[in-house]
């Protein structure tokens, strides 16, 4: 018998992730329900091709190419255009928010994060050894006030919970998973404001700022007016917006998430990266999709429609869903959610028992699986209990 065991911390810990289940209908892990075309694959394929000829040699450590290609897709989308020295890319923006945590986290530098929101925080908080405290968003997911016109309302509860606890790093998923909810500029300028001498002193006791990073995996898919945290950036050298091709581009498969921020906060994550972390393999592939990038994104608009037509449908049954800047709808609430999962799945559809009690996220797939959910569904609620 062996006495082996992980540091503390990790006894009695799962690895994270969602029941990978072989089911006709996948809506559990907000996926893009589309895959590439041929012309598409053709491309990657072609591109990774040229890239494996060259295998015997490390890749490239900084990337240029891709970091050029990334700011001039962001430059499109939303109009913010940057250097790509301040562009950083890891495999999966999971990995850039650990880089981001292995940097500026930390033994006595907290991480501070709005409740409830993506489960992964905590895990990086975990493994970096920095301690994770969290506040409770307000009852319409935002970190404002829900009752007030007022955008100055909660404002003073942002400020109040960042010098309470000097976070070193404040992660806000903003479309927020589970929730679906973007937050609104004067909420993300007010955090950002509070963020500022707020964090850790330094070694010569100064107070520094804390670190505010804008999750914006569901980015593109946020409705019409919704601005990104990109156009903050200008104004704020303690801003880091990541991004992802996992869910809008539909290349969950590729694993590559990035980031925009300051060239001080680029070089802080080139400290702490793995030598070649982004194998060349990654990157031709990466580079060879964002080619491509009209045509992997052109079914963002129709899942955004999808995911507007569902939320008013579940209304009309009668549950409470919340508007949504994501591909996917938080609804409910339910007695047993678990038995409606359960029964959805019996069914051949897969959701995700995640969020407040009662409640169930589904993610926004084809039309004929979201018509298969819908039937799922019904058919759960009119049965007897
Ligand atoms: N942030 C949020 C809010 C997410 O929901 C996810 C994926 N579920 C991620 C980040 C990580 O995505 P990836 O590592 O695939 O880029």
């Amino acid at each position: 018998m062996s006495t082996i065991r992980p540091r503390p911390g990790l006894e009695g810990c799962e690895p994270y992730g969602a029941p990978e289940l072989e089911v006709p209908v996948r809506l559990n892990v907000n996926e893009n329900p589309y895959p590439p075309s041929e012309a598409v694959v053709a491309g990657i394929a072609a591109a990774v091709a040229g890239a494996a000829a060259g295998a015997n040699r490390y890749p490239d450590r900084d990337f240029p190419a891709l970091r050029t290609a990334l700011a001039d897709y962001l430059a499109v989308e939303s109009g913010v255009r940057l250097p790509p020295e301040r562009i950083w890319a890891a495999n999966g923006s999971n990995e850039v928010m650990l880089h981001i945590l292995q940097a500026f986290g930390g033994p006595g530098r907290p991480c501070l994060s709005f409740a409830p929101t993506y489960s992964m925080y905590p895990e990086y908080a975990r493994d970096t050894l920095t301690p994770f405290v969290t506040e409770r968003r307000s009852d319409d997911f935002t970190l404002g006030s829900p009752d007030s016109d007022d955008p100055g309302q909660g404002i003073q509860g942002i400020t109040e919970a960042v010098r309470a606890h000097r976070p070193a790093v404040i992660i806000v998923a903003s479309p927020n998973n589970p929730t679906g909810t973007a937050l609104p500029t004067h909420q993300l300028r007010a955090l950002l404001d509070a963020a500022r001498g707020s964090g850790p002193v330094d070694l010569e006791g100064r107070p520094c700022d804390a670190l505010v990073v804008v999750d914006e995996a569901y980015g593109e898919f946020r409705r019409p007016g919704v601005p990104s945290a990109l156009e903050l950036l200008e104004d704020n050298p303690h801003l880091v917006v990541t991004r992802t091709m996992s869910k809008a581009f539909g290349m969950a498969g590729l694993r590559l998430g990035y980031m925009a921020a300051g060239t001080s906060v680029v070089e802080a994550l080139r400290v702490v990266r793995l030598p070649y972390h982004l194998s060349a393999l990654t990157q031709a592939a990466a580079l060879a999709a964002l080619g491509h990038r009209e045509e992997l994104m052109a079914q963002v608009a129709s899942l955004r429609a999808e995911r507007d037509e569902l939320v008013t449908w579940l209304r009309s049954r009668g549950l409470t869903a919340h508007d949504s800047d994501a591909n996917f709808v938080l609804f409910g609430p339910f007695a047993d959610r678990d038995a409606v999962w359960r029964d959805l799945l019996d069914d051949g559809v897969l959701i995700r028992v995640v969020g407040p009690p009662g409640y169930l996220r589904v993610s926004v797939g084809t039309p004929e699986e979201t018509a298969r959910f819908r039937a799922a569904l019904t058919r759960t609620l009119s049965s007897p209990e």
